[in-house]
C-alpha cells in the first residue's frame, strides 16, 4: 500500500516516518504531477493552515484533491488538516477540500494557549494527544462518527473513509491513529 503526504508546508516529516515505521510505502506530494502517481492514501499534515490552502489552490491541486477524496480516497487530516478538509471554518467564509461535514474553530484553545498534552481516549485506548494552535470540531453532521473528545470538545472524527485528528499523532511514539487510518485504507480497497 501507498500513501502521498502532503508536502508544502508542515510537520510532513514525521508522517513519513511514522508510515515508514509501520512498513507503509510513502511518498511526497509537492506538486500538481505527484497526483498523477497511484497511492491508496493521501495524509493532509498539521502546519498552517491558510499556507497549505494557498499553496494548493497556487498549485491547482485543491480539486484535484477534493474530488479524490469526495470519490473514496481515504484521508488522514491532522491539525491543519482538519482545518482542509472541514466543510465549514467559523469566522470564516473560506473553506479548502471542504468535504468532510463538520465545522471547525481555529486555535480553539486561543492562541496563547498554545501547546498541550493530553492522554485520552481515542476509540477506547488511551493515548497521548499533543495540541499545537490546535482546532476543535464544534458541529459534526450524524454521518460523522466522534472518535475522541477532551474537555467536552471534539478532537477526533471520521466519516467514512476520512479520518481527521486535532491533536499531532505523527508526533508522538503511539501508532494508534496510522494504524487505524491503515485499516481504513485496507477495507477500502
Ligand atoms: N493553527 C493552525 C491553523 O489554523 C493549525 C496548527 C497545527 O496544525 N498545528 O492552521
Amino acid at each position: 500500500m501507498t500513501i502521498g503526504v502532503l508536502a508544502l508546508q508542515g510537520a510532513f516529516e514525521e508522517h513519513m516516518r511514522m508510515l515508514h515505521r509501520l512498513g507503509a510505502d510513502a511518498f511526497e506530494i509537492r506538486k500538481r504531477g505527484d497526483l498523477d502517481r497511484a497511492f491508496d492514501g493521501l495524509i493532509l499534515p498539521g502546519g498552517e493552515s491558510t499556507v497549505i490552502g494557498s499553496l494548493l489552490r497556487e498549485l491547482q491541486m485543491m480539486e484535484s484533491l477534493s474530488e479524490a477524496v469526495k470519490n473514496g480516497l481515504p484521508v488522514l487530516g491532522t491539525c491543519a488538516g482538519l482545518i482542509l478538509l472541514a466543510k465549514e471554518i467559523e469566522a470564516s467564509e473560506e473553506s479548502y477540500l471542504g468535504t468532510m461535514d463538520i465545522s471547525v474553530v481555529r486555535n480553539g484553545y486561543g492562541r496563547q494557549l498554545g501547546s498541550s498534552e493530553k492522554r485520552a481516549l481515542f476509540l477506547g485506548k488511551e493515548i497521548e494527544m499533543r495540541f499545537i494552535r490546535a482546532p476543535y470540531i464544534k458541529e459534526a453532521a450524524a454521518t460523522v462518527s466522534i472518535l475522541a473528545t477532551v474537555d467536552h470538545k471534539i478532537v477526533a472524527a471520521q466519516q467514512g473513509n476520512q479520518l481527521v485528528t486535532a491533536f499531532h499523532p505523527e508526533l508522538t511514539d503511539d501508532f494508534t491513529v496510522h494504524r487505524h487510518f491503515l485499516d481504513i485504507i485496507r477495507k477500502s480497497r
